[in-house]
């Protein structure tokens, strides 16, 4: 009999790298993995790139296979969601009616796309689910012209595939400038700019108030009174945190599980958080701070595997903040905390894009940098920002490094 058992709910990535990471600090307890979905556990972000393209099969973004459960001696429960937990039993009811019992449990039930405020005609889609992507794949393959609501991550990346798949795209927002919520209005026009000079028709600052019609024939009617024909609408307005089915387990749940900084549900020594569901208490930012970054959760999922394999050691979740989105020929890379007005640009922005852009905090330390294009200064401003150098001097050696690497290329050729 194993001497303890592990319940994780939520059998995606944060779910998923916590089962790992549990083996891999030698946890000898029974481990059980529950997902919502019926499918094996998949990764989410190609799901707005490669998956919608059609570049990836799901195969390839399988984050476990039957084969390597059953070698890490994992019980799966797919396709079954949990509907209940009760902390005095210590047990979580699944949809079925069946209840499973848990010495340590770990939420990792990440979150949903924030619902259509114009329902769910056939046509309109949002992309969170697998599911989700091939529904919208199969309605591209007879779209003109798509309009997506929403200037964020997920949109844009929309909008650049559907660029790529060679749709007409129409992207609309009510921000004057979507990205500056990220990088600040400045930095944020840069990224209008590669939308627009990619062919995309861009709206913003013009709200949608209202969505009439179906797959090949929307009216999109503006806040300025303009009304935009589509074939199909993408809705990317944000994720909400798949927590109600909590809200009789006596967690305290605010936007997310709230938890410590060992990613612990407060008051609650047995039970804790990882990824998209997660609000941990955020010693860098200051505050609770709950977010829906891919390494974010990877992270989480070591801290919590390491704090329930061995509690006599617990770890923090001090986390130098890490996204990234792929967009076109740009990947870009935000390190640390980005959007401050103060800045330096570093780099080539126009044609060949290759840029850091430098932010720093209040103390002239440097905060965080927006990179496009340039690993190497990814990798050095990560351990600037870990080590807290000055943002000048960041700046300067970002600087040397464009210098020499100029000298070079002019050497080589
Ligand atoms: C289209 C898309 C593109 C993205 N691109 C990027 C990117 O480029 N870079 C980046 O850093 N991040 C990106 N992200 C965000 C990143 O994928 C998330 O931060 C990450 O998936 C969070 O992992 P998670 O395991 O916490 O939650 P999720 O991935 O949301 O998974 C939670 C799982 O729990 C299941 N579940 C929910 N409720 C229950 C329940 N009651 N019982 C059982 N199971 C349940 C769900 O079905 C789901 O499978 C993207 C996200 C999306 C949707």
């Amino acid at each position: 009999m194993p001497e303890s058992t592990t319940v994780i709910v939520g059998a995606s990535i944060g779910g998923v790298r916590t089962a790992q990471a549990l083996r891999s600090e030698g946890y000898p307890g029974a481990i059980v993995l529950i997902g919502a979905e019926g499918e094996l556990p998949y990764d989410k972000p190609p799901l707005s790139k490669s998956i919608l393209a059609g570049d990836s099969t799901m195969a390839e973004i399988t984050l476990l296979t039957t084969e390597q459960a059953r070698e890490l001696d994992l019980e799966l429960r797919l396709g079954q969601p949990a509907i209940r937990l009760s902390t005095a039993n210590r047990d979580v009811e699944l949809a079925d009616g069946t209840r499973v019992a848990f010495d340590n449990l770990v939420l990792a039930t990440g979150a949903r796309a924030r619902p259509s405020p114009w329902g769910t005609p056939n046509g309109l889609h949002v992309i969170r689910t697998a599911a989700d992507a091939r529904a919208l794949r199969r309605h591209l393959g007879t779209t003109d012209h798509l309009v997506i609501i929403g200037g964020g991550f997920i949109g844009a990346e929309t909008a650049a595939t559907a660029v790529e798949l060679g749709m007409r795209v129409t992207l609309v927002d009510p921000e004057p400038v979507p990205m500056a919520r990220v990088m600040g209005a400045e930095i944020g026009e840069l990224f209008i700019d590669l939308h627009r000079r990619r062919g995309v028709d861009t709206r913003f600052g013009v709200g949608v108030e209202s969505v009439h019609g179906e797959h090949g024939s929307f009216a999109i009617g503006l806040s300025d009174g303009s009304t935009l024909a589509a074939d199909t609408v993408v809705v990317g307005i944000g994720a909400i945190p798949n927590d109600d089915w909590l809200e009789s387990s006596g967690l305290e749940v605010s936007n997310g599980v709230v938890c410590d900084v060992y990613c612990r549900a407060i008051g609650h020594d047995n039970i804790y958080a990882v990824g998209d569901v997660c609000r941990f208490d955020n010693t860098r930012r200051g505050g609770s701070t709950r977010l829906e970054h891919w390494t974010n959760a990877v992270e989480q999922a070591v801290v919590v595997a390491r704090n329930i394999a061995r509690p006599d050691k617990k770890m923090r979740h001090e986390p130098v903040e890490y996204v990234w989105s792929d967009q076109y020929d740009w990947k870009i890379q935000t390190v640390g905390l980005a959007g401050s007005s103060t800045h330096t640009v570093i780099g080539e922005v126009t044609n060949k894009a290759r840029f850091a852009v430098c932010y720093p905090d209040e103390n002239g330390r440097l905060a965080g940098v927006v990179v496009v294009n340039w690993p190497k200064a990814l990798v050095t401003a990560r351990k600037a920002i870990a080590l807290g150098v000055e943002y000048a001097e960041f700046a300067a050696r970002l600087e040397a490094m464009t210098v020499s690497a100029r000298t070079t290329v002019k050497e080589t050729t």
